[in-house]
């Protein structure tokens, strides 16, 4: 390399150095704001609680018993595990090309992907943004939405009628039912103790339900349909239609032609650790390891012979120079001997100098 290429390099490290602090500084402006809204979002919260009303009548016949709270700890596997469950999730997006999510009835989530059976709905959400952060699904329509409680999120609850004028709990029913004769009457008009009678022409056939009429006995108001309310069997607050929350369950579809890269690279990646292997190395795959400023560092795998460790790592899509710049920063901060870098991309003349000067080796993923 002539000295003027070494300065050229120079200048475009500098270049690259200057990218990489401003988007430091970016990541902590978009962490401190998203803070910054979770606090504003957990007042309203609390502000909610507050306008919620709770029946004395409602708090006897339900009792003062609350359930446990949500538990924690819930939804924390390892990244190892997550990755092992991703390429499962992978494997069957590959077979069916969607999750379609179903509703589980008196469950807190409302609803899951049979495909993560089993797996919190935190750690499905995780796997879930990470595929879509690596653009293998896209997000399709709603399946259907669940209500859910305003308070803790929860989707189980019990649903009751109440009052549209006083909001009591007490409300009534009334079946009217209707004969082919024409006769329209309320249930208590055609019960008898020989069974329903018609009690215009004494007719016992075709006798059909035909509306319902609600009546409060607290303020005498009659209305055909009652309001709603939802007692939360997660936390025990009250809610109705106006505060509920809605849950939506979209499908999430694969993207075919982003799911034929991935195996494309992910086939690479395999072919490197055998070659590794082969040579000697000890291969360990996934692997996250601290380097010495503290930051977490994640790859495909990491190989080890003697004083060497080598690590290989997979880039989809992700433009080349970035992902350079975040393994240059790397292989620094936990001493790595090289970095095998597999991607679908092609990389320019420059980008192969640049990946060179850091000790990374790009393997096309053909
Ligand atoms: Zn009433
Ligand atoms: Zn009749
Ligand atoms: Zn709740």
């Amino acid at each position: 390399m002539s000295p003027t290429n070494i300065l050229q390099l120079l200048q475009r490290l500098e270049v690259l150095i200057i990218i990489a602090a401003s988007i430091a500084v970016i990541l902590t402006v978009i962490i401190m704001l998203r803070k910054g809204r979770g606090e504003k979002r957990s007042s309203a919260f609390e502000e909610e609680l507050d306008s919620i009303k709770v029946t004395s009548g409602l708090e006897e016949a339900v009792g003062e018993e609350k359930p446990a709270p949500v538990e924690k700890g819930a939804g924390e596997l390892s990244e190892e595990e997550l990755s092992k469950l991703e390429a499962r999730v992978i494997e069957s997006l590959m077979i069916r090309g969607a999750l379609r999510p179903l509703p589980i009835p008196g469950s807190k989530e409302g609803g899951h992907y049979p495909e993560l059976a089993g797996v919190s709905e935190k750690d499905a959400q995780r796997v879930i943004r990470g595929l879509l952060e690596k653009g293998l699904v896209i997000e399709a329509e709603r399946e259907f939405s669940a209500v859910a409680c305003p308070i803790c999120g929860s989707c189980m609850q019990v649903a009751f009628i109440s009052c549209r004028n006083c909001g009591s709990f007490k409300v009534e029913e009334t079946r009217y039912y209707r004969h082919t004769c024409g006769y329209i009457g309320p249930e208590s008009s055609f019960k008898t103790k020989l069974g329903f009678i018609c009690p215009y022409c004494r007719g016992t056939e075709n006798i059909e339900a035909y509306y319902r009429r609600y009546r409060c006995p607290d303020c005498g108001a009659e209305f055909e349909e009652p309001n709603i309310a939802f007692r939360c069997g997660s936390c025990g607050s009250l809610y109705d239609e106006q505060t509920m929350e809605i849950k939506p369950f979209r499908r999430i579809e694969s993207s075919r032609e982003m799911l034929a890269e991935y195996e494309k690279v992910s086939n690479a990646v395999n072919k490197q650790i055998e070659l590794l292997k082969q040579r000697g190395y000890e291969v360990e795959r996934p692997v996250s390891l601290v380097g010495e400023s503290g930051v977490i560092h994640k790859f495909d795998a990491v190989a080890k012979r003697d004083d060497e460790t080598i690590a290989v790592v997979s880039s989809l899509g992700e433009p080349l120079t970035q992902v350079l710049i975040r393994l240059g920063v790397a292989r620094s901060d936990l001493k790595l001997s090289k970095i095998i870098l597999v991607t679908n991309n092609k990389p320019t003349a420059t980008e192969r100098e640049f990946a060179r000067s850091l000790g990374i080796e790009i393997v096309e993923a053909a």
